[in-house]
């Protein structure tokens, strides 16, 4: 089956895969794309090691929109914000390694603190990254999270908020990912993602779908087709807009961790082919 030229998946929709097995599998499918998270990197969390993670990617001559993820800027202390923005600059020296264009931010929350007081600490904490992320020449995309995870993980829920902190740093490194799942409710979300596009912001796009009946709000996402969104219309309106770049297909689902992974791979392109705009 092939594939069209703009069309990546996130690793961590294979999570059965490790890095070797998604690279050889999306090779083998013709998929362009891939968008490695840390998990397939990082010893302490199973992964491979940078060096060799970076080589197998290199290799592989698969393109790498995003390292996912980064962030988790707010903290209670400054030593807590600190080390935050410390972890990040070593995320954009990965990403810079393993030549993904952005690190996707989950820009993070503390429970019970004010939403807008954890907004400017992440602000403050993406302009303390800007002189690194120029330097490695690596972007950082903010995903604006579905406001179920406001408590913890993301104090950043509309494209809107993702906005404001892009309108107030004001650098081409800094931007946002939009992920279909999140802003789909949104009744701003077509005015936000034409202005994003007009501001050069919009530099990633995420494609799944919504369980009307979710199970589990992390793990339970479905494939395009499963759901309630209008993933085509998405996409129609990306293109419209002038977004360029990879449509990136990224589901957690515990029901489609449990199948045979080259039979869903399958399956992913029979949706992403369904779900694809005329143009
Ligand atoms: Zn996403």
């Amino acid at each position: 089956m092939k594939t069209p030229a703009k069309i990546a998946i996130h690793s961590f929709t294979n999570k059965p895969w490790n890095l070797a097995e998604c690279l050889a599998r999306y090779q083998q499918a013709d998929i362009p794309g891939i968008s490695v998270w840390r998990n397939l990197i990082d010893p302490a969390e199973g992964g491979i090691g940078l060096t060799e993670a970076a080589k197998r990617i290199h290799d592989s001559g698969l393109s790498v929109p995003a390292l996912v993820r980064g962030g988790f800027f707010p903290g209670e202390t400054a030593a807590a914000r600190q080390t935050a923005i410390d972890l990040n600059r070593q995320y954009l020296d990965e990403a810079q390694a393993i030549g993904a264009g952005m690190v996707v931010l989950v820009v993070g929350a503390v429970p019970g603190q004010p939403l807008a007081e954890s907004r400017r600490q992440v602000r403050d904490g993406i302009a303390a990254l800007l002189p690194h992320a120029d330097a490695v020449g690596v972007k950082l995309a903010i995903e604006p999270l579905h406001p179920m995870y406001a408590a913890d993980k993301s104090c950043v829920n509309r494209m809107a908020e993702a906005r404001e902190i892009c309108e107030a740093l004001q650098h081409p490194k800094v931007g946002i990912a939009a992920d279909v799942y999140h802003i789909w409710w949104d009744p701003d979300v077509e005015a936000e993602l034409r202005l994003s596009a007009q501001q050069n912001t919009l530099f990633g796009f995420h494609i799944c779908d919504w369980r009307v009946q979710t199970r589990h709000l992390l793990t339970d996402r479905g494939l395009m087709g499963d759901g309630c969104i209008n993933v085509a219309g998405f996409r129609r309106l990306i293109n419209e807009i002038g977004f360029d770049g990879f449509h990136e297909i990224e589901v957690f689902s515990e029901e489609y961790w449990a199948w045979d992974q080259e039979k869903y791979l399958d399956l992913i392109l029979e949706r992403e082919l369904a779900c694809r705009p005329a143009n």
